[in-house]
């Protein structure tokens, strides 16, 4: 992973007119873990990559299992808990590295100058908050990717560009108008729109990465 000798431009870059960044969207998610696809994608987005968001969500569901399990059988529930979590979070994050590994291979491979990721903010609740809200998951996901991503893509020698995540996973990436949504796609029903049905992150990863060239080019 470290043949990537010479990341360039960041935000603060002046690429010329016929010097454009390449720019890679990375959208960050539960059902797949991430998707990264270029500015300059096809409209089916064929060429991005997606790893799978499963083996997180299962960790995260054995740590509640076990969790549950202990308070029923200990009088000492509590540091039970947090060493369960923190020994959970350890598998979590091997697993976040690994597929971290392959973003870079995909940067690495597509001479990416640039990363764009949605700004999230970092208003992350507490676990119990997280709980009754029923977002649980996110609480416990979204800090550990977003932590070791950043981490890794500067050691990489990137600086991520952060776009407005407004609308990323529910509107077209081509015509930028709302498209009719399901679970797991977008379909665009703009007249004339080279979209048709695609994989909602793959569409949302190319509108960060779309969002970072706008931003980019008004920095000029
Ligand atoms: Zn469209």
């Amino acid at each position: 992973m470290s043949s990537h000798t010479s990341p360039v431009a960041t935000a603060n870059a002046t690429p010329g007119p016929d010097d454009d960044p390449t720019i890679v969207g990375v959208d960050l998610g539960l059902r797949q873990l991430f998707t990264a696809a270029p500015a300059d994608a096809t409209p089916d987005v064929a060429s991005a990559v997606s790893v799978d968001g499963e083996p997180a969500r299962a960790l995260f569901a054995d740590l509640r299992e076990a969790t549950r399990r202990r308070q029923a059988t200990t009088d000492d529930a509590k540091s039970d808990a947090v060493r369960l979590d923190r020994h959970y979070r350890a598998l979590l994050v091997d697993h976040v590295d690994d597929a971290i590994a392959t973003l870079l291979g995909y940067l690495a491979a597509h001479d990416a100058d640039v990363v764009a990721l949605e700004a999230l903010g970092q208003e992350w609740v507490s676990l119990t908050d997280a709980r009754t809200q029923g977002k649980d998951l996110d609480a416990w996901l979204f800090p550990v990717v977003q932590d070791r991503l950043e981490t890794a893509l500067g050691d990489a020698g990137y600086h991520p560009v952060y776009v407005d995540p407004t609308h990323t996973t529910n509107a077209c990436h081509e015509c930028e108008l709302l498209a009719h949504v399901e679970d797991e796609t977008i379909t665009c029903t703009t007249p004339d729109c080279p979209v048709e049905t695609v994989d909602r992150d793959r569409s949302a990863a190319v509108s960060i990465a779309r969002r970072a060239v706008d931003k980019i080019k008004g920095e000029l």
